[in-house]
């Protein structure tokens, strides 16, 4: 008798981690690590935020059982993510036409929302291109196809491309459209073209999800979220994953949420209903411990005021290293279009690279970045910036 376990075989490692490895054992006394996915000071360590320190302190103090929260999760943190994404004044929490279940991540929140598509009857959901490869993963882990929309031109966003693209979708097909600060390019989509695509997602009857993973890094907490609910108003029924991981800096926590607005009461109902339904088959109950950092700090003022201000550091850091690098590239390589860096949002961008330069950079010159060309600005140190942008400047002028 086979041994059912003997028919599996050891998958290649992951592209990114492995990166990371080489990294970590190079022994070079000068390198850059451009290739992490995370948010790094200017120390090089992803720091415990201080707002997060203490409200863990006190929300630990106040915890006086372990027992289950139930399929949605911390209800006041629920409460004060849909403030942050539909605004404190939002007429469709009033109308209560909103449902939101913690998750575990903003991945977790992925894959309560695919999940809800497939439900729908969606047999194929798209994303952009390029994309974060877990959007594909994810989606084809749930046995459904994936399709790619243009997006990017040049460093721009591509309006007409990815418009063009969309109207070939069928209806009832899924369509991921990541919120602030666009993995891995940077480049988002701009408030009036929001408009556009929901009134598009609607004619058409598609399922839009909206990934936010990044609230707070392009421009601030109210601005971020302007070109999300101008989808909202003119989509109608939407899905909305939010991830807690960078702007709290919660990675490991798992401290996620995934939120829905319906046109009417049936719906708002029955998405509760099976979102409650596909959490329970899969992980059953979400975890509670980042949810509760963030509930509360969001009802603090003080903790509020002080995360926000690191909040903000982080976002003006990235702000500054993006500009110096920009800058520093588009003098040492004569070419302009490297000032379309300074726009872009968030922790990363796209260089112009391909996997066999990216491969001659680590080699040659200890730079780590993935063969996508995608570069972590929030890796980098200002000190870095002068050595790492003449070393660039050979692939970049070829
Ligand atoms: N969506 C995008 C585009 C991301 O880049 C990430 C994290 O890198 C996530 C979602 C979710 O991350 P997590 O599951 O760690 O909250």
């Amino acid at each position: 008798m086979t041994n059912p376990f003997s028919t599996l075989t050891a998958l290649p490692p992951d592209p990114l981690l492995g990166l990371m490895t080489a990294y970590r054992e190079d022994n070079r006394a000068v390198k850059f690590d451009l290739g992490v996915g995370v948010y790094k000071s200017e120390s090089g360590h992803t720091p415990v935020l201080r707002a997060v320190k203490k409200a863990e302190a006190m929300f630990l103090a106040k915890q006086d059982t372990k027992v289950y929260e139930g399929p949605r999760g911390n209800a006041e943190f629920c409460e004060a993510i849909e403030r942050f994404v539909f605004g404190q004044n939002s007429l469709l929490i009033a109308a209560q036409r909103t449902v939101s279940f913690t998750a575990p991540g903003g991945c977790g929140a992925l894959f309560l929302g695919a999940n809800l598509m497939k439900r729908m009857g969606t047999k194929r959901v798209w994303v952009s291109d390029p994309t974060w490869p877990n959007h594909p993963k994810l989606v084809k882990a749930l046995g459904l196809d994936t399709s790619s929309y243009r997006y990017a031109e040049n460093g721009a966003y591509a309006q007409a491309a990815m418009i063009e693209d969309l109207s070939k979708a069928s209806p009832g097909d899924g369509v991921i459209i990541q919120g602030p600060c666009h993995n891995p390019t940077g480049i988002d989509v701009p408030v009036e073209a929001w408009k556009q695509l929901g009134a598009l997602c609607k004619e058409r009857g598609l399922v839009p999800l909206l990934d936010i993973a990044y609230h707070g890094f392009a421009k601030g907490l109210e601005q971020d979220m302007a070109g999300v609910r101008a989808f909202i108003d003119t989509a109608g029924d939407v899905l909305i994953s939010y991830s807690c991981s960078k702007n709290f800096g919660l990675y490991r926590e798992r401290t996620g949420c995934l939120l829905a607005t319906a046109s009417n009461d049936r719906t708002v109902e029955a998405t509760r209903t099976h979102l409650a339904d596909i959490a329970r088959g899969a992980y059953s109950m979400p975890p509670a411990h980042g949810a509760g950092i963030v509930a509360t700090i969001l009802n603090d003022s003080g903790l509020r005021a002080e995360w926000e201000e690191e909040l903000n550091e982080m976002r003006n850091r990235m702000i500054s290293l993006r500009t110096a690098l920009s800058e520093a590239l588009v003098a040492k390589t004569g070419s302009n279009a490297l000032a379309r860096l300074a726009q872009q949002n968030g922790m990363f961008s796209q260089l112009p690279l391909n996997a066999q330069q990216a491969a001659a950079l680590r080699a040659d010159s200890g730079v780590y970045l993935p063969g996508s060309g995608r570069i972590n600005i929030a890796g980098l140190k200002v000190g870095d910036i002068p050595a790492l942008s003449t070393i660039l400047a050979g692939p970049l002028s070829a």
